[in-house]
C-alpha cells in the first residue's frame, strides 16, 4: 500500500492503492475523506493515475459531501469556566466535589459533581451525561416527527444513538436510523433536520429532486439548520 498524489485544479487528491485478485479497478472515498484505489494485481501505475484523473471530479464531490457532515468540536481540557454546548447553548463548566457522580445544568453552568476532578474523570462523567441526554431527546424528537408526518406512518423504523466520528446520521433500507450522539450539542431544530433527512431516505434513498421536494415539504427551512450544523460548534 503506497500513497500517491494527483493535482486536480487547485486541489490535490491523495490516494492509496491496494492490489487485489480482481478484474477491474474500483475507487472508494471513505467517510474520513481518504481515497482508496483497488486495482487488479498487475495494473501499471500509469493506468491507476489515469483512472483517478477521470474520476477526480467525483472524488472531490464525495470528499466535500463527507466533510460537510463532520462534527467540528475543538478538543476540551475540562477546566472550570470552559464552555461546553448543550442543545445549541453554551454553558460554563463548573467542577463540584461530591461523593457521587452527577451532572446538572443550572443558570448557564454545566455542573459536574465528582469525587476526583481529573480531566479524564470529568470527561467520562460528561460524556455519559451527553449520551443519556441524547437518547432521551432524540427519542422525543423522533417520535414527534413520526407522528406529525403521515408519509412515515407506514414505515417500520428504529432509532439508535452512537458516537460517529464523520457523520451526523445514517439510515439503512431496513429502517434503522442512527444519530450521532454529538448532535445533542446542537439546537433541537438541527437534530430535527437530521432526523427528517434520514427519514426521507426511507422513501427516496438518493439525494434526488424528489428527495429534496419531500424534505422541503416537511421542513421548509432545513437549509438554515444544515448550515448551522456545518458551521461547526464553538
Ligand atoms: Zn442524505
Amino acid at each position: 500500500m503506497q500513497e500517491q498524489q494527483l493535482q486536480f485544479g487547485t486541489r490535490a487528491i491523495s490516494f492509496t492503492t491496494h492490489y487485489a485478485n480482481r478484474r477491474s479497478m474500483g475507487i472508494q472515498v471513505r467517510p474520513d475523506g481518504t481515497v482508496h484505489v483497488i486495482a487488479p494485481n498487475d495494473t501499471q501505475s500509469s493506468e491507476i493515475l489515469k483512472k483517478v484523473k477521470t474520476k477526480a471530479g467525483w472524488i472531490l464531490k464525495q470528499q466535500d459531501h463527507f466533510t460537510s457532515f463532520l462534527p467540528l468540536t475543538p478538543p476540551r481540557k475540562y477546566l472550570n469556566g470552559e464552555t461546553h454546548l448543550y442543545l445549541g447553548r453554551q454553558y460554563r463548566l463548573k467542577k463540584m466535589e461530591s461523593v457521587s457522580n452527577q451532572v446538572k445544568v443550572y443558570r448557564g453552568y454545566i455542573e459536574v459533581y465528582s469525587k476526583q476532578d481529573t480531566q479524564e474523570q470529568i470527561n467520562l462523567i460528561l460524556q455519559d451525561w451527553y449520551k443519556s441526554r441524547a437518547k432521551i431527546i432524540f427519542n422525543e424528537l423522533f417520535t414527534e416527527t413520526l407522528q406529525k408526518n403521515h408519509r412515515f406512518h407506514n414505515k417500520k423504523v428504529t432509532l439508535h444513538t452512537k458516537v460517529m466520528p464523520t457523520r451526523w446520521g445514517s439510515c439503512s433500507p431496513s429502517g434503522r436510523v442512527t444519530l450521532n450522539t454529538e448532535l445533542v450539542k446542537s439546537p433541537k431544530a438541527c437534530i430535527e433536520y437530521v432526523i427528517i433527512h434520514e427519514l426521507c431516505h426511507l422513501i427516496y434513498p438518493k439525494h434526488n429532486k424528489r428527495f429534496y421536494s419531500l424534505l422541503n415539504s416537511i421542513m421548509p427551512d432545513w437549509e438554515k439548520w444544515k448550515e448551522r450544523l456545518e458551521r461547526g460548534m464553538v
